[in-house]
């Protein structure tokens, strides 16, 4: 579109508003957000979905308020490994999902035939996602999606999301009513939000929606197809609980280092029975997400289809977990530490500081443990002479303290 063109739509639109602020005083939107509105309708027009669509789902959108407020909020504590795997694989979730894996197993049976993907991770999956379909989330998707979108923040990246959550409305899939989910925009039994459901979800009971709401043979498929889009490989594992040696070197632990089975087998790395490594001939990486003192687990390819899904370890470490105890294996062989004290976001922001200030690339300080941090703990680890797991825990936040401080009488 050339500016001209642009100059002159806008100017059409602040028309449009300016006749909608005299028309309708009372209104709470602000005039930016209806242009903004316009535009995105003109667009959508554009990216072919019908005026039908366009009129019923965007019929009175505002902004929620609350999406707002959910998306900005931070988490005052990080989270600790045991409180999280604690909260998702529960006894009783445990017990449920084997008792819905057996109520489905034929249908299970049947898209792990087609897609490749065992039934139990399919089951773990249903179970963290929405808790087998209890939890689906109730906002309009569509709301949650143009506050996200209207948003300067991430406005690019929701603003696809609205167009495609219409194009799963337009084709037929869904009503704009009964698309609901999560605040974020992720919907039904699964949690997709639109970009993978138009690119994955599938039409498995063959009725020409792909439903992920209620129905479930177009769950667990579109489930399958997805992870197989994402690497999943089905006569493999996710990886499994290990005992490091005595010695192990830390820098080892991390998810970029990958050895055969059989490297890590020689290095001393045992299961936690003390017997041998499986013999398969795969690549693995060792990771402690509760650091040295935590458990220790070796994983495998799949783990990674799994972050590609959700990009957090300990929901990877989650999935694969609730899937082994689906299976009957055990629960994890480290013994839980009698308390565990999580950090706080400013404590990880002070440590972020000192960080940098001891010349390292932890980066920008803002409370949220990631791979820079986690790089620069390891340095600053190594030089202090303790394990370098790259796990923040207050006893580094202590020897950090005590480094600053030393630092401007210093040598
Ligand atoms: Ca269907």
């Amino acid at each position: 579109m050339h500016l001209v063109d642009l100059t002159r739509r806008c100017a059409a639109y602040l028309v449009t508003v300016v006749a909608l602020i005299v028309a309708a005083p009372v209104s709470a939107q602000t005039p930016d957000f209806q242009v903004w509105l316009e535009a995105l309708k003109s667009e959508a027009r554009g990216a072919g979905i019908s005026q039908a669509t366009i009129d019923t789902a965007l019929a009175d959108v505002e902004p929620i308020e609350r999406v707002t407020e959910l998306d900005r909020k931070q988490p005052e504590f990080t989270q600790t490994f045991w409180a999280y795997l604690d909260k998702r694989v529960t006894p009783e979730r445990v017990a449920r999902a084997r008792s819905l894996l057996a109520t489905h197993k034929d249908l299970l049976a049947q898209v792990e035939a087609r897609y490749g993907v065992q039934p139990r991770f399919l089951v773990s999956f249903w179970g963290l996602e929405s808790n087998f379909g209890d939890y689906t989330g109730g906002f309009s998707v569509i709301r949650a999606l143009v506050t996200l979108a209207f948003d300067e923040r991430r406005g690019k990246f929701f603003r696809a999301q609205v167009l495609d959550a219409l194009r799963i409305i337009d084709q037929g899939h869904i009503s704009a009513k009964a698309m609901q989910g999560s605040w974020a925009g992720a919907m039904g039994q699964v949690q997709f939000i639109p970009s993978t459901f138009v690119r994955h979800a599938v039409d498995f009971d063959g009725d020409g929606r792909r439903d992920l709401w209620n129905s479930l043979p177009d769950v667990f498929a579109s489930a399958a197809n997805y992870l197989r889009a994402i690497g999943w490989r089905g006569d493999e594992t996710w990886g499994r609980e290990v005992r490091l040696p005595k010695g192990f070197d830390f820098e080892l632990a991390d998810l970029r280092t990958r050895k055969p089975i059989g490297a890590w087998q020689a290095l001393g790395v045992r299961r936690p029975d003390g017997s041998d490594l499986p013999r398969a001939d795969l690549e693995a990486s060792i990771i402690v997400p509760a650091g040295h003192k935590g458990p220790a687990f070796i994983i495998y390819g799949n783990f990674h289809s799994i972050m590609r899904w959700n990009r957090s370890i300990l929901y990877a470490i989650a999935v694969g977990h609730l899937a082994d105890r689906i299976a009957g294996l055990p629960s994890l062989a480290t013994v839980r530490p009698a308390s565990e004290k999580p950090l706080s976001r400013s404590d990880v922001e002070a440590m972020q500081t000192m960080l940098a200030s001891l010349g390292l690339d932890p980066g920008t300080p803002d409370g949220v443990v990631g791979a820079k941090t986690r790089a620069a703990l390891k340095v600053y680890q190594r030089k202090i002479g303790v394990a370098p797991d790259g796990y923040p825990t207050y006893e580094i936040l202590d020897a950090l303290r005590q480094s600053a401080s030393a630092a401007p009488r210093g040598d």
